[in-house]
C-alpha cells in the first residue's frame, strides 16, 4: 500500500521510542479521525503497535527533561 497521510496524535514527550525498534515515534496513528481503515493505533512513522518507552528518565510535561547528565540519552 501507498504511503498515505494519516490522521496522527503528536506526542508532548520528544524522548519516546518504539520498544520494538527502538527508533523515535512522535506520533500516533489515530484510528478515530483517519479514514485509511486501520482502526489500529500504531507508531507513526515506523509502524509497529508496541508500546512506546521514553528514553528520558526524569521527562515531565511540565519542566521537559530535567536530566543532570542529558548525554544519557543524545536527543
Ligand atoms: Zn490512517
Ligand atoms: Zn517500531
Ligand atoms: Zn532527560
Amino acid at each position: 500500500m501507498a504511503v498515505k497521510d494519516h490522521a496522527l496524535i503528536g506526542f508532548a514527550n520528544p524522548f519516546l521510542v518504539c520498544s520494538k525498534c527502538t527508533s523515535k515515534v512522535r506520533y500516533w496513528h489515530d484510528p478515530t479521525r483517519c479514514t485509511c481503515g486501520d482502526n489500529s493505533i500504531f507508531n507513526h512513522p515506523c509502524g509497529h503497535k508496541e508500546e512506546v518507552t521514553s528514553i528520558c528518565p526524569s521527562w515531565s510535561p511540565v519542566d521537559g527533561c530535567r536530566c543532570i547528565n542529558k548525554e544519557q540519552h543524545d536527543l
